[in-house]
């Protein structure tokens, strides 16, 4: 696993260039108002020579100083109103020449807040996203509602149902974008998606998660293998602290394959549960993928973890049924 200040320092060096690219376009856009604009043109260049005069003028006589500042000010505020007339005139949107940035929050330096120097939620789902794609989660950022393909699924009645299995996958997927669309955090609202392998539970999860994230909130995509490898080194105090809170506090946990974790003596039902109940207990959700059946999973873990999995006040189960597809698509 990639370092958390490895990834951050990364994270914070493409804001950099971010930074640079904005700079570049505000520069551009200027250049075509001034192109397409005279009346922008000249109050752009009376703004500027104004700006120069005025320090020119409190700096030779400073007892004037806060005079001249206030005489520059209304006179700044009448050539910015000319300014968004020009504009809207010329065909641009009024705040064309504005600073551009990408997170208006942090304006794209990743901190916010004084006096408290904080990291702005850009910057941390971020992080989370690079380090928790390089576990082993590179197909998240392909594996998105408009990437879904529902033609690798048969067109075949499912047995014992009326749909087919390509009906049914597209019932369940429009259940989960719809999941993903109206997700909010402090609800705890989640899924339990559970079939056998090869049904679609996987890619459906992380196209949950991607959407999610796009929304801005922070999510965490895990194994449940990892999850149990990240508590265990956490347990034995060699590292992992980060990871854990992460885990315990990200807007949306997704949980991949639950019950394909070893099962650790007084390590794996302890941390699941501890992971399961704190989620629940400060309202943050879950989406879960599984093998097993909600019968099955009282057998495999107890009966305290299966009650919340399966809790139908906070989560929703979709069971993902048909044949494993995984055979058709060659994947
Ligand atoms: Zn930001």
């Amino acid at each position: 696993m990639l370092s958390r200040e490895n990834v951050t320092r990364e994270v914070l060096s493409s804001l950099e260039n971010q930074r640079a690219v904005n700079l570049m376009e505000e520069k551009r856009r200027r250049a075509e108002a001034e192109e397409k604009s005279p009346a922008v043109r000249a109050l752009l260049a009376e703004r500027q020579q104004m700006f120069f005069a005025g320090m020119r003028g409190a700096f030779a006589s400073p007892d004037k100083a806060k005079e001249i500042s206030q005489n520059m000010e209304s006179r700044m505020q009448e050539i910015n109103k000319g300014l968004r007339g020009a504009l809207l005139a010329a065909g641009f949107p009024q705040d064309y020449l504005q600073p551009v940035y990408r997170c208006s929050a942090c304006r794209d330096t990743g901190y916010v807040g004084e006096p408290v120097h904080e990291m702005c939620g850009c910057l941390k789902r971020a992080v989370l996203a690079r380090l928790y794609q390089s576990e082993g989660l590179q197909g998240l950022e392909k594996e998105n509602f408009a990437a879904f393909n529902e033609n690798i699924f048969p067109d075949e009645p499912i047995e014992g149902r009326k749909s087919t299995q390509r009906g049914y996958i597209v019932k369940l997927r429009k259940r989960c974008e719809d999941y993903a669309n109206t997700f909010a955090p402090g609800e705890g609202k989640g899924l339990l998606l559970c079939g056998r392998s090869g049904l679609g539970k996987t890619f459906l999860m992380n196209c949950i998660a991607q959407r999610v994230l796009e929304r801005g909130y922070s999510v965490v995509v895990v194994s449940a293998y990892k999850l149990i490898e990240a508590m265990r080194r956490f347990q034995f105090g060699e590292e992992g602290m980060d990871q854990v809170q992460d885990m315990l506090s990200c807007d949306l946990l997704c949980i991949d394959d639950l019950g394909s974790e070893p099962m650790l003596r007084g390590i794996t039902i302890s941390s699941l549960y501890h992971i399961i109940n704190e989620r629940r207990n400060t309202n943050r959700a879950l989406v879960v993928t599984t093998n097993c059946d909600p019968k099955q999973l009282e057998e495999t873990y107890d009966q305290r973890i299966a009650a919340r999995l399966c809790d139908t006040g906070r989560m929703q189960i979709f069971e993902f049924v048909g044949v494993d597809v995984r055979r058709f698509a060659g994947r």
